[in-house]
């Protein structure tokens, strides 16, 4: 029987980039692939048949069994600062099927990820276990419930083969869609093989992809923008208390959304020093340190175009570092716009920033959860905190002339009720990955496609771990 039309419409721009940014690779065809999770609603979104491809020949399509017709599957190369070091790097264990374009004229990467060995796996098997391939797509599809610029996911295909970790562990494929995977380290990389004709192509490839409203070659303003987009995100992540875990410049997207979810987990009890992934021990990638480490991942982009932005190199520079001077304050700005809204507050004084700090600084004394702290904040109702920090806040929403039902509504949509939790998190892949049940995954799911929404069924999600997240911990590269 032929396979029926899924809707696949490929054209693949990054294959026409000169050909040192890739690799032509096929995926490593697995032994018995088995779709176990599938998002109908990201299928439809992308103009894809959910009918069809939730279905034998779709787990062959999401396994990298069987390339869908148009795909060109390349594996990307690129380098990065990982914890710091520079390294060369490349896609390991993923490969891009190519670009589908969806209803809307969208240009959408479709990747594989754990789909085998390509040029760039050094030691690595190139696959990936079940577990992790779950958690990306649980985080994943949180984030971007939260509304969070995020690659998605589209399927989880389990491989019938066993991958080697510490132990044996069931193998899996996730299908990774994203706006594209240019990373920082892209440009590391041609930066790094000195090669200005294809750093200067590949920038204005990325202009042009993801940057369209400024005229190729207009370097400065680009890296503005992508300093910008970078600022947004990295405050929107800072709001809802995400921990990227693993904020290495490859795993840095152009694009701006979050990309990478390896050690990545939310935080309970607010602490800016929270870090949960086992290899940060110095904790680099902390809570609190993220927008310095964005700004750093971004000045190793500034110094990859330095040659792009003037043929004189101190000049370069001096526009690099007077460029890279505002990502602070457009930081501090996007935070301290999405804190005001947390708090109700529609107008600026310019002692919010004072109010926002004794608040955090209230609750890390008093080990209080971050995120029901502020959904619970009611300006009538001194709910177990600081009394006299609710005074100054009852007085400041009364300064403004919004009534409290738009206050309330206003933190309603900027407080989610739910974020995945660690513990839910942990409980939903245990069921599905020791029991093959997926029952409490899709319950969670469910409950995380509109988290700033109360329910009922909402309710045992909201409860911060028992024993509190300490000790809680994380893994990368699994
Ligand atoms: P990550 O920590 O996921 O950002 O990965 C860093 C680099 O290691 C990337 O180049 C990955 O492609 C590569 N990598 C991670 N896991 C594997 C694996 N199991 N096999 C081959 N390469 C891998
Ligand atoms: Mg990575």
């Amino acid at each position: 029987m032929k396979f029926p039309e899924a809707g696949w419409r490929f054209d693949n721009s990054y294959t026409r980039l000169p050909g040192l940014f890739f690799s032509r690779t096929h995926p490593t065809p697995v032994r018995s692939p088995a779709l176990v999770l599938f998002n109908r609603r990201l299928a439809a979104e992308m103009g894809l048949d959910p009918g069809v491809l939730e279905s034998e020949a779709g787990a062959d399509v999401f396994s990298g069994n069987a390339i869908p017709s148009g795909a060109d599957p390349i594996a990307q190369a690129y380098a990065g600062h990982q914890f710091g070091h520079f390294t060369m790097l490349g896609d390991g264990r993923a490969v891009l099927l190519g670009e589908h374009l969806g209803a809307d004229g969208l240009r959408l990467d479709v990747a594989l990820k754990g789909s085998g060995r390509t040029v760039y796996s050094r030691r690595g098997d190139g696959r990936a276990a079940l577990g992790p391939m779950l958690r990306e797509y649980i985080i994943s599809e949180a984030m971007h419930g939260l509304g969070i610029p995020t690659t998605r996911s589209l399927a989880v295909v389990t491989s019938g083969e066993p991958v080697f970790r510490e132990e044996a562990l069931p193998g899996a494929v996730l299908t990774r869609i994203a706006a594209s995977h240019i990373r920082v380290g892209t440009f590391e990389y041609a930066a790094m093989l000195q090669d200005v004709a294809a750093l200067r192509t590949l920038t204005d490839y990325t202009i042009q992809r993801h940057y369209p409203g400024f005229e190729p070659g207009v370097f400065r303003f680009f890296l503005e923008a992508v300093i910008e987009r970078q600022a947004l995100l990295v405050a929107k992540w800072m709001l809802v208390g995400f921990i990227h875990g693993v904020m290495n410049t490859d795993n840095m997207a152009l694009s701006g959304e979050t990309i990478d979810y390896g050690p990545c987990a939310f935080m309970d009890a607010y602490d800016p020093a929270t870090v949960f992934s086992s290899i940060d021990r110095n904790g680099r990638y902390a809570y609190a340190n993220q927008p310095g480490i964005a700004h750093w991942n971004l000045t190793r982009l500034a110094e990859a175009l330095l040659p792009l932005l003037d043929s004189n190199e101190n000049k370069a520079v001096e526009m690099a570092k007077e460029s890279l001077g505002k990502f602070p304050d457009r930081f501090h700005h996007h935070w301290l716009s999405g804190m005001r809204a947390k708090l109700g507050l529609f107008n600026q004084e310019a002692a919010d920033v004072v109010l926002i700090e004794s608040l955090l600084q209230g609750m890390l004394r008093s080990r209080s959860d971050y995120s029901n702290t502020l959904r619970e904040l009611d300006p009538e109702k001194v709910c177990g905190f600081d009394a006299e920090w609710h005074a100054s806040w009852s007085a400041r929403l009364a300064r403004q002339p919004q009534n409290l039902e738009q206050a309330r509504c206003l933190m309603r949509r900027h407080n989610p009720v739910v974020i995945p939790r660690n513990h839910q998190v942990e409980k939903a892949l245990d069921a599905a990955t020791a029991r093959g049940d997926y029952e409490p995954l899709h319950r969670l799911l469910a409950v995380l496609a509109n988290p700033f929404e109360d329910g009922p069924e909402k309710d045992i999600y909201r409860e911060p771990p028992p024993e509190g997240s300490a000790g809680y911990q994380t893994f990368c590269g699994t």
